[in-house]
């Protein structure tokens, strides 16, 4: 079975098939510059690549048609015929509470993606828009599956996702949190406990989602119990450009001290805050890095404060859950920052973490990296969220 996996933003889109019973990725590339030029990539498992092709993308149902043409190109195609494709998989920012698992596509879905739009604006138009592409150019009978970002942190209890607001604005507003990254860490959740060789509900988890956006999710028996993300990906840790939590106070003073709109505050808080905000060097933890060897401590304190953030996240959890069984590192810095691990997990042996500086020195593999006396486990687990997607989306398809 095939699963094309979709991603789509405003002007770009992110692609791979997949059968996600033998976990074999058959080509994957990326549509930019969607309603500006157009630009093509493509890369077919043994087959001749395509990188940076011009062709004329004027809306995401060229850039759709242009996948399907590459997928059956009799060169370097990787199917017969779009008969081949089983179903679509979308990923999906935001589902608010209307959606607490994946859902096959229907004009009533559609329609409650609609209404979703105001929690994601920027986000949920450009994934609708390629949800629409496809039924276009694929036809009514190729099933199309939208897999939500927030879908598994509906789980929350309400004293994790209820802010100290007036009571209204969650019912009114829908003000609350919800959650992001939700397939990344479903799917580390799950792998962690086939590592641990234990069922996920017997588990209590803490999954370190560490990238260029952040978040820590407690989970308990497999289901989200808390996340750090919140109303919209802004909150939880200081994040490559992202400020994380605030005191909601300093919007104002700033606002006032320097006559920012708050469109222009925004930008400072999504854009120039996080590791790059306080080191003014980069949002990349590897330029980060090498600057803090070279002496710079602006640098050497956005690592500092990063790691102190997460590791005051792990230690909530473990509150939270009343203890835990593994830790989870995943995303470009989970996976490869071998001393951003270290640091974040060294004073927690209280708690029975304990690292092996030796396992851990891995990137980008599924390994146990904890002492072998250790009682809380840490595990480096790559994410995958297209598989995801793909499992998610054959599971709802029924094959
Ligand atoms: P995104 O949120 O955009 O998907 P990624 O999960 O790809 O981000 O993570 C990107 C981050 O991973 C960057 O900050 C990058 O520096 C970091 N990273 C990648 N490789 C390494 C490495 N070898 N050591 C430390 N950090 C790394």
């Amino acid at each position: 079975m095939n699963i094309l996996v979709i991603n789509a933003g405003s002007s770009s889109l992110k692609y791979q098939l997949l059968n996600p019973e033998t976990q074999e990725v058959l080509a994957k590339g990326l549509c930019e510059r969607i309603g500006i030029d157009g630009k093509f990539t493509y890369k077919p498992a043994n087959k001749e690549a395509i990188k940076d092709a011009d062709v004329a993308m004027p809306t995401h149902s060229e850039a759709i048609q242009t996948v399907l043409h590459a997928l059956v190109d009799e060169h370097n195609g990787v199917i017969a015929s779009m008969k081949e494709i089983d179903a679509v998989g979308h990923r999906v920012v935001h589902g608010g509470e209307a959606f607490s698992g994946s859902v096959l596509i229907t004009e009533d879905v559609m329609n409650a993606l609609e209404e979703c739009i105001p929690l994601a604006p920027l986000h949920n138009p450009a994934n609708i828009t390629g949800i629409k592409a496809c039924v276009e150019v694929m036809g009514k009978e190729v099933p199309q599956v939208a897999v939500f970002d927030t879908a598994f942190h509906q789980t929350m209890p309400a004293v994790a996702y209820t802010y100290a607001l007036p009571y209204e604005f969650y019912q009114q507003d829908k003000v609350r949190r919800y959650g992001f990254h939700g397939t990344s860490h479903k799917y580390v959740s799950q792998r962690a406990a086939a590592m641990l060789g234990k069922p996920i509900e017997e588990l209590k988890l803490i999954s370190c989602h560490l990238g260029n956006g952040s978040s820590i999710t407690a989970i308990q028996g497999g289901k989200s119990m808390d996340t750090t993300m919140g109303f919209t990906p802004l909150a939880g840790v200081p994040m490559g450009t992202r400020s994380g939590d605030l005191d909601a106070g300093i919007i104002e003073y700033l606002m006032n001290k320097h006559g920012y709109d708050i469109k222009e505050m925004l930008n400072i808080l999504n854009k120039k805050s996080g590791v790059l905000g306080i080191s003014g060097v980069s949002s990349d933890f590897r330029d980060l890095e090498d600057a803090a060897e070279k002496g710079n401590q602006q640098a050497q304190l956005a690592l500092d404060a990063f790691d102190y953030s997460v590791k005051k996240f792990i230690g909530a959890y473990a509150a939270a859950m009343g203890g835990v069984d593994a830790i989870i590192f995943t995303a470009g810095v989970g996976e490869n920052g071998v001393t951003t691990r270290a640091n974040i997990v060294s004073g927690l042996e209280y708690m029975g973490v304990k690292m092996d500086a030796e396992k851990n020195n891995t990137r980008g593999k599924e390994v146990d990296v904890s002492a072998d006396d250790a009682t809380v486990r840490i595990l480096v687990i790559p994410t995958n969220e297209e598989l995801m997607i793909a499992m998610d989306t054959a599971t709802i398809v029924g094959k």
